[in-house]
């Protein structure tokens, strides 16, 4: 039977403003970085898109080398889009990105004019689209000069291949330079996409204010630390979860008895907020003005279901700050 989207998938979500853009991007993102590869099913990763836009998620964040094997996400969403999806494509917001290590050679990673461009007509042959909303350079390239990289970005909206530019993991002082070159030759730089959550602070304060005081939107990745800050953890690891699975980016060993005790500490707070851990991990990145959305992962279309609803409660008390910021202390 042909997917019809939910008629009232707008009435819920939050769409906030991509730093000083005209694009709105809903306060919760999906990203098929995981459980979207070659080695999952077709069917479920399909529900899980088409929960995600029935919820209001109308952004979707790909990559050339998410998989397993590299390029297979995209392949998997090209079918999607062209099952499920291909008639609202003007609603969606699809992005993809290029920096890791993608084809053998040397033109198959890192920031160069020669990557950067040769990826992007990749991938869209592999998601079956005319153009992408956002690419991004995913990497900083230390040997490849920035105005190399950024030219290419400049090069591949200009083409009409991707609407807006955006980069990732790049630190506050690659970024403002990053920024100031994308200004000077004509394409601003609309998103900036790091990783950020209750574990992980690096972005706080440098990189956060040099977004906002350039006006740029601030995407953060792994809101649920890769599902960590949920309950799937809160009595060790289940046989089913990520860090049980043969991913090479959660280990058992990041689990620690130490870790679990914080947990579950973090989930009395969200409790008496009414709120799961992963609403309430999700609600704490969003608590910053300055960060537009959240991309969380997930494995099944329930949990998209269960972590939308942090939009539901994105303000914290000074105390129930604290409170987060005494566990990790103690
Ligand atoms: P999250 O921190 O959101 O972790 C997702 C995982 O958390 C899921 O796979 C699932 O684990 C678990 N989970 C999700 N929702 C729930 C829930 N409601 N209840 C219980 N468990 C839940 O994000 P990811 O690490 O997956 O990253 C999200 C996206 O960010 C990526 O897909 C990608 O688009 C982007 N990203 C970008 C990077 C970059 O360099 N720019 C790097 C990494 C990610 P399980 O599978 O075990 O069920």
């Amino acid at each position: 039977m042909n997917y019809l989207a939910d008629s009232n998938r707008y009435e819920k979500m939050v769409y906030r403003r991509c730093g000083r853009s005209g694009l709105k991007l809903p306060a919760v993102s999906l990203g098929l970085w995981h459980n979207f590869g070659g080695i999952n099913n077709l069917e479920t990763c399909k529900s899980m898109v088409r929960k995600a836009f029935d919820l209001g998620i109308t952004h979707f964040d790909l990559a050339n080398n998410y998989g397993p094997p590299p390029g297979s996400a995209e392949e998997n969403f090209g079918r999607i889009m062209q099952s499920d999806m291909h008639c609202y494509r003007d609603e969606l917001i699809i992005s993809t990105k290029a920096g890791y290590d993608m084809w053998p050679g040397p033109y198959g990673e890192w920031g160069s004019r020669k990557y950067l461009i040769a990826s992007i007509d990749q991938s869209l042959k592999r998601m079956g689209l005319q153009y992408v909303d956002i690419f991004y350079s995913h990497r900083p390239d230390p040997k490849t000069p920035l105005e190399e990289t950024m030219s290419a970005l400049d090069h591949i909206v200009r083409s009409g291949k991707a609407l807006y530019a955006g980069i990732s993991n790049y630190n506050a002082e690659q970024t403002k330079k990053a920024v100031e070159i994308l200004k000077s030759i004509g394409t601003p730089c609309l998103i900036h996409q790091p990783s950020y959550s209750m574990l992980n602070r690096w972005i706080e304060p440098q990189l956060l204010d040099v977004l906002e005081n350039e006006g740029v939107g601030c995407i953060v990745f792994s809101p649920l630390a890769q599902g960590l800050l949920t309950d799937r953890y809160l009595k060790g690891i289940p046989s089913d979860s990520r860090a049980a699975s043969s991913s090479i980016f959660l280990k058992p060993e990041d689990i620690t008895e130490d870790k679990i005790r914080k947990l579950n500490l973090l989930n009395e707070i969200a409790a008496k907020r009414g709120q799961k851990l992963s609403q309430m991990a999700v609600s704490w990145v969003l608590r910053k003005e300055a960060v537009t959305s959240a991309i969380v992962g997930a494995s099944s279309p329930s949990q998209i279901e269960d972590t939308v609803l942090a939009v539901n409660n994105l303000k914290f008390s000074e105390e129930e700050l604290k409170l987060i910021d005494d566990i990790f202390s103690s």
